[in-house]
């Protein structure tokens, strides 16, 4: 029997694309939404595509430029993406993402009568986005209820939000999760740069549970192995 239905907050990302397939094997009946907001590594648009297709996923794109705020090195193409140190990783925190992402996801779900949405931040989001932790997401929850034009209850599920990108990287693995089609690096390269923070980032997971990762890098591949 079909589940409830959900809508998955989908990037194409390593962590959100595990949380698409946790979502199904929570037999919950999934809509992907994707934000196309003009984001530099547009790449990850073609991701989501992929893997919605390979899926057979109705999937949305809806569009908002967030070029007109700028303020991140994501959405502000004068500021450079940081590739070297790990500190400095701030530059790439689009101001309140998460906030406005929740927010559509909840409008467009109430278009759709879907309460139930599924969002992908891990432990280490904490440190640079602060509306990544779970006591925002409940405010966030109350709010969308209270301000919904019909009686309902938002339910934002964030079931990494206690986990650590390796320990997702794990459960993905148990799931099948096909890790060589999600997009992860900031610079939006294919092959990806290998050097930018949320590259790095993807790799210290794969090494930390002692598996390959099956995407094709510019740099770093002999640190790898
Ligand atoms: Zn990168």
């Amino acid at each position: 029997m079909a589940g409830l239905r959900a809508i998955v907050c989908f990037s194409g990302g390593m962590d959100s694309t595990t949380l698409l397939y946790e979502a199904l094997a929570q037999n919950y009946t999934v809509e992907t939404l994707t934000f196309d907001y003009n984001q530099r590594h547009r790449i990850e648009l073609e991701s989501v595509q992929i893997i919605a297709a390979r899926l057979g996923l109705p999937h949305k794109i809806l569009k908002i430029d967030l070029t007109q705020i700028g303020g991140s090195a994501l959405t502000d193409l004068k500021i450079e993406v940081p590739v070297q140190a790990e500190q400095g990783q701030e530059i790439t925190v689009v101001p309140l993402r998460n906030t406005l992402f929740c927010t559509l996801a909840a409008a467009y779900g109430e278009t759709q009568a879907i309460d139930e949405i599924f969002y992908g931040p891990v432990k280490e989001d904490f440190e640079v986005y602060r509306d990544c932790r779970r006591p925002f997401f409940d405010s966030l929850e109350e709010s969308l209820s209270l301000g919904s034009s019909y009686e309902r209850a938002v339910k934002i599920h964030t079931p990494w939000a206690d986990k650590t990108k390796a320990e997702v990287l794990r459960r993905g693995f148990e799931l099948g999760v096909p890790y060589n089609l999600t997009h992860t690096c900031y610079l939006g390269m294919r092959p990806a740069c290998g050097k930018c923070g949320s590259c790095r980032a993807r790799l210290a997971a794969f090494a930390e549970i002692g598996l390959r990762d099956p995407l094709p890098y510019q740099t770093m591949v002999a640190d790898r192995d």
